[in-house]
């Protein structure tokens, strides 16, 4: 998949658009479409990588941005007390559907056990 057909490199392009809740110069934040708890937030860095395997020193910052941002919007969503959960799928086995990074955050209700 190329930047120009992934669904995650093109929302980030328009400034006004309203399903960003949160924008830097690393990543961006939306909530996602199907929401699987009450807070369900994706934390996406603006930079296309069809697999976490391409993840080296280069992206540390960019990395390690997507959990200072998930912090930021667990505050802003009123779960830090109350707890979330940080997912991130990678390939078939996990269930990965968009092959961009993203970091779900999950939170507002109880959550199920996870194997
Ligand atoms: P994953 O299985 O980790 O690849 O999850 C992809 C997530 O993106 C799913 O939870 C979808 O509901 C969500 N999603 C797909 N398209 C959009 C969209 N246009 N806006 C917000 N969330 C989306
Ligand atoms: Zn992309």
């Amino acid at each position: 998949m190329t930047t120009g057909e992934c669904i995650f490199c093109n929302i980030p392009q328009d400034p006004n658009d309203k399903q960003v809740v949160y924008r830097d110069d690393r990543v961006f934040v939306i909530r996602d479409i199907n929401p699987q708890a009450p807070v369900h937030l994706l934390i996406i860095p603006l930079m296309h990588m069809a697999s976490l395997a391409y993840v080296g020193p280069g992206q540390v910052p960019m990395m390690g941005q997507i959990f200072v941002v998930a912090e930021e919007m667990a505050r802003r969503e009123g779960v830090t007390i109350s707890g979330y959960r940080l997912v991130m799928n990678q390939g078939p086995d996990s269930g990965q559907v968009i092959e961009h990074p993203h970091v779900h955050l999950l939170g507002g209700k109880t959550l199920p056990d996870i194997a």
